[in-house]
């Protein structure tokens, strides 16, 4: 090869997945270099509304959430940094037709530790005055949960990393990886350069099938653009952070002075390219999603639209992620296919996948069941306690 990085292992992707993968693999002596054809956060992690939360139907998704919580909620101590963690406390809330869901999978939280409670409507008033609860049947509510700063806690990552003397080679695009009999071998770059590593990861969000489909295997990932908006809300009035099943919606505060409000993918036209979309918010949404707002939170009925902005989700077939090895490869490993939900789990992610990487398993949370292969054998995850949630949510929760 015409270069040699000496890497034990190659991270294609300084997004908030790579960035904690390799900010755990120095953790374990590993020698580390990530690629990324952008600077540090140039994909979809700066995009994303960061929302912390624990709910999920899966459990082991509940369970990456939750150790992830441990690093949000000690930033500095566990990272050092700054990573903008807000606790707001978050409830998810649901009409009549998903309470026998939204019991099950409360019952299944509290058994992995997470502090939740079920609620009724008039008990989640008392803590949130400005809410209608007209509709609401029940609610999960979760004391510890909040929001982060997607762009700080991406940078607090790489430079967590970097103290660990990983190596970034930023504005530099990895072309295909190297696979020299049968395994990986290192990575070769758009210009012919090529680098040699022990292990490659891709951590390269909704480009990850691109890298993979050389290789003649691919997760599926459909790209969807994701909108989110912020509305100026007075400081006088404060709010826990939602997600709304019956109008499938999303609210938050952001500081003071703003709440941040989202849908999934709303009104999808064609699949969008990931390199170039439409980044600002379409009108039509910034009306829909402040309908859905000011239906929870009538107080924010004609609150002035502040600014807002588009990104793409990394859709997997299941709308999970996949974590683990690529079949037929060895030393060939992927995180990706996040779903839109892929913030929130990223350091535990990166703790698991740097186990993975270098002992064959993780035990921070056992993540065998995002294996690759079920998405090659069509064993898509499906929990009996899924949402029904209103149109444009964007994902299963
Ligand atoms: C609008 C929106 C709202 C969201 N809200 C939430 C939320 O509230 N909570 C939550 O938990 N999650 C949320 N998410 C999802 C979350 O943001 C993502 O799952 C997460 O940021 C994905 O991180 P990543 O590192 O996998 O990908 P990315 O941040 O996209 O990083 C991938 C990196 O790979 C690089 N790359 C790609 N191809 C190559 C190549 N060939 N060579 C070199 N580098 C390459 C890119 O430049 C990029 O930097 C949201 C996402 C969006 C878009």
């Amino acid at each position: 090869m015409a270069n040699s990085s000496n890497s034990d292992v190659i991270v294609i992707g300084a997004g908030v997945v790579g960035c904690s993968l390799a900010y755990h693999l120095a953790g374990a002596n590993a020698r580390v270099t990530v690629f990324d054809k952008g600077g540090i956060c140039a994909g979809m992690s700066a995009r994303s509304g960061a929302l912390v939360r624990m709910h999920y139907t899966f459990a082991p998704e509940v369970e990456l959430a939750w150790k992830s919580l441990g690093y949000f909620s000690n930033w500095g101590e566990m990272i050092g940094g700054e990573c903008g963690f807000v606790r707001t406390g978050f409830a998810l809330v649901v009409g009549g037709e998903n309470t026998a869901r939204i019991r099950r999978n409360v019952a299944m939280m509290k058994q992995i530790g997470v502090e939740v409670e079920l609620c009724d409507a008039a008990q989640l008033r008392s803590m949130d005055h400005c809410l209608n609860i007209d509709d609401i049947a029940l609610a999960a509510y979760e004391p510890q949960s909040g929001y982060a700063d997607p762009v700080a806690t991406t940078n607090s990552l790489a430079e967590a990393a970097e103290r660990r003397q990983v190596r970034f080679r930023l504005n530099t695009q990895v072309e295909k990886t190297l696979v020299e009999g049968g395994r990986a071998a290192g990575v070769r770059m758009a210009n012919g350069a090529e680098f040699s590593g022990g292990a490659v990861c891709i951590a390269a969000g909704p480009w990850a099938d691109a890298l993979l489909a050389p290789l003649g295997v691919q997760i599926g990932i459909k790209p969807e653009r994701a909108q989110v908006a912020f509305f100026h809300r007075s400081p006088a009035l404060s709010h826990l952070s939602y997600i709304d099943c019956i109008s499938g919606s999303y609210f938050r505060p952001h500081g003071a002075g703003l709440t941040l409000a989202g849908l999934g993918e709303w009104r999808p036209a064609t699949e969008p390219d990931p390199d170039n979309f439409r980044e600002a918010n379409d009108r039509e949404f910034i009306e829909e999603v402040g309908r859905r707002l000011a239906h929870r939170i009538p107080a924010l009925q004609d609150a002035p639209y502040a600014r807002g902005h588009a990104g793409v989700y990394d859709v997997s077939p299941d709308s999970r992620a996949v974590l683990g090895k690529v079949p037929g490869i060895d030393g060939l490993f992927v995180a990706a296919g996040f779903s839109g939900t892929g913030f929130k789990t990223s350091p535990a992610v990166g703790a698991a996948m740097a186990e993975l990487i270098l002992k064959g398993r993780s035990s921070i949370v056992d993540i065998s069941p995002f294996a690759f292969e079920r998405i090659l054998n069509r064993c898509l995850i499906r929990t009996e306690s899924e949402y029904v949630i209103g149109t444009g949510f964007g994902h299963s929760l």
